[in-house]
């Protein structure tokens, strides 16, 4: 679901059904695989009356855009064709592509009508991606969903982001993170009613030239993300901004995300950078 795997742990048998169900829901909002999804239809139409849902999320969107400088940026839609990681025929486009591409990519080109809950894409051919908070707000929907159910314990993972509800058998939830370059893990963190995310140039990728191109774009570029940070996570109180935060880490670099995440006090982070020269 979602484009990655979800996974549920819990000792309660009805947990899984709820937890699928809800993210299932919100995938039919938010999936740009989906051509009927609400995304894919304002992609394709340039204006769309949306759900309060998805209107939310795009607000949200937006705020990252604003406190990132830009860094986090919904609309590198039509960059993530380009380079083939929507279609996952990966290669390096022209200069000039790249540039064309560009002129799309841009927050302040998406314009909200909350009185009428629509959203207009502002130049034709522009392509709003979720991928870096669609994740990370399924979960929550799904954890509110099973609170509201009365579950008190359970884990949800999907694709490496993940909240941890109440405890494990009386013991906190174990999460491992995973180094970026071999297999296994790094270390272990224990959770109890907290979200936690891992982003890195490890999961989505390939190799050209000895250079490695990951699945995280640097919007001001159009290439890439290359600020030497193999993997970051993050835990924080909801798995949206643990989600969002990642990803905009994996694009600053470990010192150019340090005043951003300042805002964010009650939010830790593991920040793994790549050696010199390495791809
Ligand atoms: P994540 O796995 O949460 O880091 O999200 C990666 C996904 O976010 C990519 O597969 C794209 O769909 C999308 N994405 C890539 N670069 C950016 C960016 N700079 N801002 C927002 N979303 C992005
Ligand atoms: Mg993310």
């Amino acid at each position: 679901m979602l484009g990655t795997f979800v996974e549920v742990v819990s000792d309660e048998s009805s947990a899984s059904e709820i937890v699928f169900s809800e993210i299932k829901r919100i995938e039919g909002l938010l999936n740009k695989y989906d051509p009927q999804s609400e995304i894919s239809r304002l992609n394709r139409y340039g204006s769309l009356a949306v759900s309060p849902e998805t209107l939310y999320i795009i607000e949200k969107a937006k705020y990252f855009w604003q406190a990132s400088s830009g860094a986090f940026d919904i609309t590198v839609g039509p960059l993530l064709d380009l380079w083939g990681f929507s279609d996952k025929k990966y290669r390096k486009p022209t200069q000039a592509e790249v540039n064309r591409a560009l002129r799309l990519v841009g927050s302040d080109k998406i314009i909200l009508d909350k009185n009428n809950n629509s959203v207009k894409l502002k130049l034709p051919g522009m392509k709003l991606d979720l991928g870096a908070i669609a994740k990370g707000y399924a979960v929550d929907c799904a954890v509110k969903r099973l609170r509201g159910q009365g579950i008190k314990n359970c884990l949800i993972n999907a694709g490496g982001d993940i909240y941890c509800l109440g405890d494990n058998s009386g013991k906190p939830w174990r999460v491992a993170v995973q180094d970026p370059r071999k297999r296994g893990p790094l270390g272990n963190l224990k959770l109890e009613n907290v979200a936690v995310a891992t982003s890195g140039d490890y999961a989505q990728y390939f190799i050209k030239d000895k250079r490695r191109y990951s699945h995280i774009i640097n919007p001001k570029t159009g290439y890439p993300a290359d600020s030497g940070v193999t993997s970051a996570t993050a835990v924080a109180s909801d798995c949206l901004t643990s989600d969002a935060l990642v990803t905009i880490i994996v694009v600053l670099g470990k010192q150019g995300a340090e005043k951003l995440l300042d805002q964010f006090p009650d939010v830790k982070t593991w920040i793994i950078e790549k050696e010199r020269d390495n791809a």
